[in-house]
Parts: C-alpha cells; sequence; structure tokens
C-alpha cells in the first residue's frame, strides 16, 4: 500500500520516485520487491550500501556521522534549486532578507566576511557581531542553538547591548524552548527562527512564525511520515519516528528513510501557511564542552574531527570535569591515538584523562534526543 494513500500529491510523487529507484538504481532494485510494500530504510541499511545507492554519482555532502554513521549523498543541480527556492519562500515568511552574522562552522576554507568560525571564543563572536553592525548595518545572527545560548549568556554579563538584532536564525541541531527563552531576554525585539533540517535532506520543515510550536514541512518536495514502532501512523499529538521520502533525489535516492529523529504529529492552526505541519522535532543536541582555560567550547569543531576518522561510525563524547573524558565510539578497528589528536587540535592539549570505550551502538536519550556531548562539567 502507498504509505500516503490518502494524500493524492504525495501518494503520486512517491510511487514516481518508486518507480525511477527501481528502474535506475541497482540496490533499489532489489530493495523495493514490491513497490506496493516499500520497507523502512534504516541509516545502517543506506551505509552499508552507500556505494551500490550512490551508483557512480559524485558525493556532493556527507553527514557529521555523530548519531551514527556517516552517509554520503549526491546531489543534482535541480535538487539544489528547489532547496534553494525553499530556502528562499522561508526568508519570505520571515519578512524578506537581512544583513546578517554567520556564527557555524566554517569548514577548512576561508569563511565568507559576515562569518566567524564557531571555534571563535565567544567574547570574539561578540565583538564579530558588533563589527559587522558598525560596518555592514548588521541586524541578523544565524548560528546554532548551542552557541547562541553561549552568546546571550555572556552578552549579558559583559552588558553589551545587542539590542539592534531584529533576527536570531537557529538551526543545525534540536533546539530547547529554554534557547528561546534566553535569547528573547536579551533580544527583546528579534524575531527567532529555526528550521530542522539534514544532510539528506536539506530543510526537511521550518518553525511556524506565528505558532512556533509547530513546524511546516516542505511537502512539496518530501514526504514526511511519523510512525510507531510497528511501522503504522501516529495519531495526532503522539510522538512517531521520522521517516522521510525525498521525491526529487534520483542520484542517490531517499525513499522510506528513518532519519533517526522523532517528532510529534500536529496540526499548524495558523491559516497562514499553506504547508502541512508537524509539531516539536526532538533530533540532535551538539552541546558544548569546557576548555582548560575555562571557556565554554561548542561541540562542532571536535565533532567533525572526531568524524573524519576514517574507521569511525558513532561517537558521543561525555566530558565529567575539565580534564575527564569519556569518549564512546562505535568502530571496527582500535582509533585510541587518533580520537587523543583530535583532541589535541581541537583543545590544543589532551586532557589528562580520555577513556574510550568501543561500544555497539550509542543510544539516544530520554525524548528521541540524540546528544552528540554530555558535559558534567
Ligand atoms: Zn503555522
Amino acid at each position: 500500500m502507498n504509505p500516503f494513500a490518502d494524500r493524492p500529491y504525495a501518494a503520486s510523487r512517491f510511487a514516481r520516485i518508486v518507480a525511477i529507484a527501481r528502474g535506475t538504481n541497482p540496490f533499489y532494485a532489489r530493495w523495493i520487491e514490491d513497490p506496493d510494500h516499500v520497507p523502512i530504510l534504516d541509516r545502517r541499511t543506506y551505509c552499508e550500501n552507500n556505494d551500490e545507492i550512490l551508483n557512480g554519482h559524485a558525493v556532493n555532502d556527507r553527514t557529521s556521522g555523530s548519531t551514527g554513521v556517516p552517509v554520503r549523498v549526491a546531489v543534482s543541480p535541480d535538487l539544489a534549486r528547489a532547496r534553494g527556492r525553499d530556502t528562499a519562500r522561508f526568508v519570505g515568511w520571515l519578512g524578506g532578507v537581512l544583513p546578517v552574522v554567520r556564527l557555524i562552522y566554517s569548514g577548512h576554507s576561508r569563511p565568507a566576511e559576515n562569518t566567524l568560525d564557531i571555534g571563535a571564543p565567544i567574547d570574539e563572536q561578540i565583538d564579530f557581531i558588533l563589527m559587522r553592525h558598525r560596518l555592514a548595518g548588521a541586524v541578523a545572527v544565524t548560528t546554532y542553538p548551542t552557541n547562541a545560548e553561549l552568546l546571550v549568556r555572556r552578552a549579558h554579563e559583559r552588558g553589551v547591548d545587542l539590542g539592534f538584532i531584529r533576527r536570531v536564525g537557529l538551526y543545525g541541531e534540536s533546539v530547547e524552548p529554554h534557547h528561546i527563552s534566553q535569547i528573547r531576554s536579551i533580544f527583546p525585539s528579534a524575531t527567532v527562527w529555526s528550521t530542522y533540517s539534514s544532510v539528506e535532506f536539506g530543510m526537511i520543515a521550518a518553525r511556524c512564525p506565528f505558532e512556533p510550536q509547530y513546524h511546516h514541512v516542505m511537502a512539496h518536495r518530501l514526504g514526511v511520515e511519523l510512525l510507531d514502532d510497528r511501522g503504522a501512523p501516529v495519531g495526532r499529538g503522539e510522538r512517531g519516528r521520522v521517516v522521510i521520502t525525498d521525491y526529487l533525489n534520483t542520484l542517490s535516492p531517499f525513499i522510506r528513510y528513518e532519519l533517526g529523529d522523532y517528532a510529534d504529529a500536529g496540526s499548524c492552526p495558523c491559516g497562514r501557511i499553506s504547508l502541512p505541519s508537524i509539531g516539536e522535532v526532538y533530533g540532535k543536541v551538539r552541546g558544548a564542552l569546557l576548555h582548560r582555560d575555562g571557556r565554554r567550547v561548542v561541540f562542532a569543531d571536535l565533532s567533525v574531527r572526531l568524524r573524519d576518522i576514517p574507521e569511525m561510525r558513532q561517537y558521543q563524547v561525555v566530558q565529567h570535569d575539565i580534564e575527564w573524558f569519556t569518549v564512546r565510539v562505535v568502530s571496527p578497528a582500535r582509533i585510541d591515538e587518533e580520537v587523543r589528536s583530535a583532541f589535541a587540535v581541537h583543545f590544543g592539549y589532551v586532557p589528562e584523562r580520555v577513556n574510550i570505550e568501543y561500544v555497539d551502538e550509542i543510544p539516544r536519550g530520554p525524548g528521541g534526543k540524540f546528544h552528540a556531548s554530555i558535559c558534567e562539567a
């Protein structure tokens, strides 16, 4: 049965991508025996068959791997444009483009002039915002929720007036209600936006600017299902596993792919955005660690270094106190030295105790959130 049987548009798009994938992709030709019974594809199975799914297409992106084995993805120019249109439409909901400062992981390339790498100390980030406001009229900030929290706390301590900020954008990890209330306390006149995105799908949903406990789904491009443990759709208000089909990705198809996140079923009452909606989303929590010099450091840069260890399949870093860490890893080989050297590069030192635990799987926390790092210090 088509999982979208009661939604004609979704049902026809789903049937179409299933037919294309079965006809062009060696993995899907085998995986989907019966187009009326398409199995759910978990991340582990996807990764085990990643080369066959890519089917010779160049890799454009890969996931961070903290929530599981890194997934490699091919994105056609058409798909990239479709995602770009969604972003533009979302910016329209917010009221158009504003001069922005980005505080994000900038990779190994030189960041754009309005971008500061997330590894910069918080004071430097605050000074950067002030400087970009002076030079370029910046009145918006985009960053990770964990970093936004550090930023507002420090701005408050320093007594810096950031009242000129009119928009704060949060993405890249789960947004908690306390993130939004803290940001509102420092930026009282700012609109806070956030999106639910992944490397596999780009923007999946955007928080409703009018009813912030709901997210509107990019349903023209993606089929989103919320399923219980038996694979049946959950009822309104219930929490379900997020399973997504990308109607447009023909180079590395994702059909009934289980992201590993959870979300509440729900229907936004705003009446202003015609896209269907879901409620709150429970995904990855990046977190922050404590440096020997007293700084809180967002777990982004170290995360990428750990991800890039070739044998790494999954990881989680727990900091018990300043000098004591437990690193849980899923890896077929011993990678103690590589893990230590990631710490050395990231912190500038290897903490006194780094216990490395080899496990089969790293479970999610209560409520379905995956904590990439946990700081008890
Ligand atoms: Zn809405």
